[in-house]
C-alpha cells in the first residue's frame, strides 16, 4: 500500500544498506511475534518498518529479494509442531492506514472494475490467529497456524478443544473442505488469562492477540482448553467444487455447516456504504467482547477476485482498514516524581488505569516540568490518553470544560522524593535533578540500566526483582549482582503472598534462569558494558566509538582528556565526563571487584547497536549543544529511528535546540512532543525521554 511520509534515502548504497538492516530488524520481530508470541514493540512501530522496506523497496525494485519479508508471509513454522503443506496459500492482507488509504483503495477498484457494478464484503478484522481446517468426509482432519503462507504448523490436537470449532460438519460433505477463520480469545478471558499469569509468576501476554496464538500453539492440549478460545470462520477454499460464487455465499455456507460466523458482516453495495460501515466498525469497537483491529473489505464477487488476483503476499482484492490508535478520556488522580539513575526528577502522570489499544496503563510520563505547564494539567482533570504510534503511554491533554473546580494546580518539589536531598534545576535545563549518588532511587535505576537490554541484558532482573534484592540487602551495587548465590535466589521472598498468607519464593526455575544470566552478561561486549556503566553522556553510540578506539576498559580509563576529545563523535563535555567518571575512586573499586568477578573487559569484534528507536521518525530544529545536527541524526539512526526533515502528525519527537525555526511552531500547532537535548540523549540510551524510571 502506499508509504507516504517515508523518508528513503537518495544513494543506492545506503537505501541497500538500510534495506538489509530493516530485513534484519523485522525477522527478528517476526520471530519474536510469530514464534514466541511475545512481540518488543507495538505493532505501529512493527508496521512503520514494514512501509519503510516497502518505500525503498518501491523506489529501487533490483534491492528486492526473494526472502525480503515484505515478500512472504508471517514466520517459518516452528520445530515443536509438524509441518502442513497449505492446500492454497493462506495470504496476509494489505494495509490501509486511515480512511484517506480507504479511499485510494477504493478508488482503485472502481477503475479496476470500470463501470461494472461492485460490491463488496465488510468483515470485522478479527485481531487473533490465523487457523486452517480440514475435514475430509465432514470430519475435522487436520487443524494448522498460518506459519509461512504455504507450510504452517499441526495444531489439531489443541484446535479440537475449542468448542465453535465443530468436529463434524452439519452439511452433507464428500472429500476434502478446507476452511478458514480466526481463533481469538475475548477480552475478558485474556484479562483474566493474564491476572492467573501474574499469580503463577508468569510473563503476561501483551494482548489478546498474542494470547490466544500463544494457547492456540501449546505443547499440552490440555492448556489450550483451558484457555477460554473461540473461532470465527471466513472462507472456504474449495468453493468451485461447492458451486460458490461470492464471499457473501461462502459465509452463508460457513454458517450452514456449523461454523460461528461473524454477526456483524455486511455486504455493501458501494463504497460509500463501505466507508460507513468502517465508520461504524469504530464506534462499536471498544463495546465488542473481542478486540478487533480494523474491518477487512473485499471484493464480494469471486469471479472479480480472480481479475484482481494477488501480490507475493496480500489479496488485491481486499484491504485491512486499520484503526488509528485509540485514545481515552481518564481521570488524573496525582502527579508524581520519579528519580533515574543520573538524579533527574520525572513528573509523570497517575490516572486511573484505562485500556488503550489492547493493555491496561495507569501511568505516563510528563518529562519535566516545563512540559507539565505546556500540557496544562490539573490534578483532578479527567484527561485524554494514548498510545500513539509507539508503546509509550502519553497524556494528550485536559478536557477543559468538565472541571468542576475542585481540581489543583501541581508543582515541581525542591526536594528528592527518594531521599530527600534539596534538589536543584541547572541553568538552561528543563530537568531538576537530586545531588546524592546515594540515592536509592538512582541506585536502583543504575542496577535496571545495568541489566538493561542495551546494557548487559540480564534477562529476568526487572523492576520488581532489583527492588526485592536492594531491599534485603543483597544487593547494593551492580558488582553485588556477581556475588549472588543460587540459594539466595531461589530463597528470595518475592513480597507476594497467597491465599493463605503464606510468602512467595522466588523460587528455583526462576532462580535458575536469573543465574545463567547474570552470567552470560559477563561476556557482553565492551560497548554495552561501557554504556552498563552509566557514564554521565556516554550513550550506546558514544560506548561504542570508545569501544572501538580504546578496545579495553584499561586503555579507555587511561586516556587523558584530551585525547579522548579526538575521538570521532566525543566532543569536550563527553570527554570530560568520561575523566571524571575514570577519576573517582569508589567507580575503580567497581570496575576491580567486576572484573573479579569475570565481566570480561575487553572488545571483541563485529558488535552492533540495538534497535531501540526502530519505528519512531524524528525531527531535529535550532542548535544543539553537544552535538551536530549530522552526529545526532546518525545517533537515532543508527537504533532504528527515521530522521525526517518536515514536521508533520507522523513523528514522534521534535528534538528542539537554541533558536529553533518554524518546525518548532509546526510541532507545537500538530501537538507533537517535543524534546530537549538531554531527553534525547536518554532515548539514545534506551531510556524513555524525560523518565529515567
Ligand atoms: P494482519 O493481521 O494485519 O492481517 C492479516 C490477517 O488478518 C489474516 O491472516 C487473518 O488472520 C486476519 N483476519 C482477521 N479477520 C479477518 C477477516 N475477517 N478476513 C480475513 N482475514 C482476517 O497481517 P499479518 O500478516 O497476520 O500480521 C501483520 C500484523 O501483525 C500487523 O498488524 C503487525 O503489526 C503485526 N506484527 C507485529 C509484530 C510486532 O513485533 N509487534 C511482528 C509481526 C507482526
Amino acid at each position: 500500500m502506499a508509504s507516504d511520509g517515508v523518508e528513503v534515502p537518495g544513494d543506492r548504497d545506503r537505501a541497500a544498506e538500510r534495506a538489509r538492516k530493516l530485513r534484519e530488524e523485522i525477522r527478528h520481530h517476526n520471530w519474536r511475534y510469530y514464534a514466541l508470541d511475545e512481540p518488543e514493540i507495538s505493532d505501529a512501530a512493527y508496521d512503520a518498518l514494514v512501509r519503510e522496506l516497502e518505500a525503498i523497496e518501491n523506489e529501487y525494485p533490483e534491492l528486492v529479494t526473494p526472502d525480503s519479508p515484505t515478500q512472504r508471509v508471517g514466520a517459518p513454522p516452528g520445530d515443536q509442531f509438524a509441518p502442513v503443506t497449505h492446500v492454497q496459500r493462506m495470504y496476509s492482507l494489505d494495509n490501509a492506514m486511515g480512511l484517506d488509504e480507504l479511499d485510494a483503495w477504493l478508488e482503485r477498484m472502481e477503475r479496476e472494475v470500470g463501470g461494472r457494478s461492485c460490491a463488496y464484503v465488510c468483515e470485522l478484522k478479527i485481531d487473533g490467529s490465523s487457523i486452517a481446517l480440514t475435514y475430509e468426509d465432514g470430519r475435522l482432519a487436520t487443524a494448522a497456524t498460518r506459519g509461512d503462507g504455504t507450510t504452517g504448523e499441526d495444531v489439531t490436537a489443541n484446535a479440537r478443544t475449542v468448542k465453535s470449532i465443530p468436529l463434524v460438519l452439519l452439511h452433507e460433505a464428500e472429500g476434502r473442505i478446507d476452511v478458514r477463520g480466526e481463533v481469538y480469545m475475548p477480552k475478558e478471558s485474556f484479562a483474566r488469562l493474564n491476572e492467573e499469569q501474574d499469580e503463577a509468576g508468569q510473563q503476561p501476554f501483551a494482548n489478546p492477540r498474542n494470547a490466544a496464538a500463544g494457547s492456540l500453539r501449546q505443547k499440552d492440549p490440555a492448556v489450550t482448553a483451558s484457555r477460554d478460545l473461540s473461532a470465527f470462520m471466513y472462507q472456504v477454499v474449495q468453493t468451485r467444487a461447492l458451486g460458490i460464487t461470492t464471499q457473501s455465499e461462502a459465509l452463508g455456507w460457513l454458517r450452514a455447516a456449523g461454523f460461528k460466523v461473524n454477526p456483524d458482516i455486511t455486504t455493501c453495495a458501494s463504497a460509500d456504504e463501505v466507508r460507513a460501515f468502517c465508520e461504524r466498525a469504530l464506534e462499536i469497537r471498544n463495546d465488542l467482547p473481542y478486540e478487533i483491529d480494523g474491518v477487512v473489505v473485499k471484493v464480494d464477487s469471486f469471479a472479480l477476485q480472480d481479475e484482481l488476483g494477488y501480490t507475493a503476499k496480500a489479496p488485491r482484492w481486499a484491504i485491512a482498514f486499520k484503526f488509528p490508535p485509540e485514545e481515552k478520556t481518564t481521570t488524573l488522580t496525582d502527579i508524581r516524581v520519579s528519580v533515574g539513575r543520573t538524579g533527574a526528577m520525572t513528573p509523570y502522570a497517575v490516572f486511573e488505569p484505562v485500556t488503550v489499544a489492547g493493555s491496561t496503563i495507569a501511568r505516563a510520563t510528563l518529562h519535566n516540568e516545563d512540559e507539565v505547564a505546556r500540557k496544562g494539567v490539573l490534578i483532578g482533570d479527567t484527561i485524554v490518553v494514548r498510545k500513539a504510534g509507539d508503546v509509550i503511554p502519553e497524556v494528550v491533554g485536559p478536557v477543559e470544560r468538565l472541571r468542576d473546580g475542585s481540581e489543583r494546580a501541581w508543582e515541581m518539589p525542591d526536594h528528592c522524593p527518594s531521599c530527600g536531598a534539596k534538589a536543584y534545576r541547572p541553568e538552561g535545563e528543563a530537568v531538576w535533578r537530586c545531588p546524592n549518588a546515594a540515592c536509592p532511587a538512582q541506585r536502583h535505576e543504575r542496577i535496571l540500566h545495568w541489566a538493561g537490554r542495551g546494557a548487559m541484558d540480564i534477562d529476568g532482573l526487572g523492576e520488581e526483582i532489583a527492588a526485592r534484592l536492594e531491599e534485603t540487602g543483597l544487593v547494593s551495587d551492580i558488582a553485588d549482582l556477581y556475588a549472588l548465590t543460587f540459594e539466595d535466589l531461589a530463597g528470595l521472598d518475592t513480597g507476594r503472598t497467597r491465599k493463605d498468607g503464606s510468602a512467595v519464593l522466588l523460587g528455583e526455575t526462576i532462580a535458575g534462569k536469573l543465574m545463567a544470566s547474570i552470567e552470560a552478561s559477563k561476556e557482553r561486549p565492551l560497548a554495552r558494558l561501557l554504556f552498563g556503566l552509566g557514564v554521565r553522556h556516554v550513550g550506546s553510540t558514544v560506548a561504542e566509538a570508545l569501544a572501538d578506539a580504546y578496545g579495553s576498559v584499561d586503555a579507555l580509563a587511561g586516556a587523558s582528556e584530551a585525547e579522548l576529545a579526538e575521538v570521532e563523535g566525543v566532543g569536550p563535555v563527553i570527554a570530560e565526563s568520561v575523566r571524571r567518571f575514570f577519576d573517582a575512586e569508589e567507580n575503580l573499586a567497581l570496575i576491580g571487584q567486576l572484573r573479579e568477578a569475570g565481566v570480561r573487559m575487553e572488545a571483541e569484534r563485529g558488535e552492533e547497536l540495538p534497535q531501540t528507536l526502530a519505528g519512531l521518525t524524528f525531527v531535529l530544529t535550532g542548535a544543539l549543544e553537544r552535538w551536530t545536527r549530522d552526529e545526532a541524526a546518525n545517533a537515532l539512526k543508527a537504533r532504528g529511528a527515521k530522521v525526517s526533515g518536515s514536521v508533520s502528525k507522523k513523528t514522534s519527537y521534535v528534538v528542539v535546540g537554541a533558536e529553533p525555526g518554524s518546525k518548532f511552531d509546526k510541532a507545537r500547532e500538530l501537538g507533537v512532543t517535543t524534546l530537549a537535548e538531554d531527553e534525547m540523549e536518554r532515548l539514545l540510551e534506551g531510556e524513555p525521554p524525560g523518565d529515567e524510571a
